[in-house]
């Protein structure tokens, strides 16, 4: 195991951030996994302690047939984000910023490098296209901020990866993932590993959060170059672990597992591994999914557990003004699985209180929430 740590730029005099990268085996083929890139979002560096340990046992093993890499602090600036004993990751203090927004474009960047040198073959193509991504972001003018430096580093250490899993959470939630209708075929394998019960499928979210910066680009290239051959090459997915509180030790190493067996489906880890179970989750379009709001404020009453399978009209929760007794109940407006909560249960405006993902799209234009 090789220990890499990168120094974050901007960092006031006095002290430091760095981003720690710990790289196992080594080959031609590359998985990267980083965790909790929204630093409150804990799950993901939980798996990250049990991957880290494991993959280091595989490699003293000599199992690994190409290389892993495995950032299980994808946000330091993040973490040390706390007001008031309450930890805030998900926006970044100083701008405002959600930290899983507003990547670099890298089809935009690395197009010009690539007139009239990609052809027929898919993998020269592949090849001439990761090295131009790498040079790319080596050329950006200096950083801007703190956080401008971590996005950038963050997408140079996954943007030549054949494979890609970011691990978030949600603030309740049923296990599941995001990804491109292109690599359903190939990660309905990991969803069955990791036991799912969703798969939220989009060509674009909207936003350019990190799993579709990654895996995006191979699309847009292959459309910009259309009589070269361009395969979507990196197969990149969000993860989201359940929600906030689900950091149980044995959740962790269930996942860890999970991973780890997709990785040797894979070819990445040799031996004998369990086969994914079977009756995986089927997956929706991801402007299928309901994101349900109060009307007015009050206090919120679920009244369908996380999971739930929900028809048109069900009720999802209640929300109560207590001093006017204004009561509304928020309904499905879609067959689905209610598949996230809000962990408040004081309704804000214009904030989602339930999630369920359904097979009707029924959301246009931009998909993510802030
Ligand atoms: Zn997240």
């Amino acid at each position: 195991m090789k220990h890499i740590q990168y120094l974050l730029p901007w960092s006031p005099p006095g002290t430091e951030r760095s981003l720690s990268l710990f790289r196992f085996g080594s080959g031609s083929r590359k998985a990267y996994i980083q965790a909790s890139l929204h630093a409150d979002e804990l799950p993901g560096m939980r798996v990250a302690v049990e991957l880290k340990r494991r993959l280091g046992e595989l490699e003293e093993q000599g199992r690994l047939r190409g290389v892993v890499e495995l950032v299980p602090v994808a946000n330091p600036i993040g973490l040390g984000q706390m007001i008031q004993a309450t930890h805030q990751g998900r926006f970044d203090f100083a701008s405002g910023k959600n930290f899983n927004r507003d990547f670099p474009e890298l089809a935009e960047m690395v197009a010009p490098r690539l007139e009239g040198r990609l052809g027929p073959d898919a993998s020269t193509n592949v090849r001439l296209i990761r090295s131009a991504m790498r040079e790319a972001i080596d050329a950006m003018p200096a950083a801007t901020s703190q956080l401008d430096g971590l996005l950038r580093l963050l997408l140079q250490q996954a943007c030549d990866a054949d494979l890609v899993l970011d691990l978030h959470c949600d603030f309740e939630s049923i296990m599941l993932l995001y990804a491109l209708p292109q690599h359903w075929p190939a990660l309905r394998g990991l969803a069955a590993h990791l036991q799912a019960g969703a798969a939220l499928l989009a060509e674009s979210y909207g936003g350019n959060s990190f799993d579709e910066a990654c895996s995006v680009p191979w699309l847009r290239l292959a459309e910009r170059f259309p009589t070269a051959n361009i395969p979507p090459a990196c197969m990149a997915t969000t993860i989201e672990l359940r929600g906030m509180a689900d950091t149980d030790r044995g959740q962790a190493e269930a996942s860890a597992d999970a991973i780890l067996a997709f990785l040797a489906e894979q070819g990445l880890i040799e031996g004998h591994w369990p086969a994914a179970p079977d009756g995986g989750c089927e997956a929706t379009p991801f402007s299928g999914a309901q994101y349900a709001c109060a009307p007015h404020p009050g206090v919120v009453s679920f009244l369908q557990p996380l999971g739930a399978r929900v028809r048109v009209g069900d009720p999802l929760f209640e929300v109560i003004d207590p001093l006017s007794d204004r009561q509304s109940v928020v309904r499905a407006s879609t067959d689905g699985i209610l598949y996230a909560r809000e962990r408040l249960r004081f309704a804000q405006p214009g904030l989602w209180l339930a999630k369920v993902a359904g097979s009707t799209p029924i959301r246009h234009g931009r998909l993510l929430s802030d």
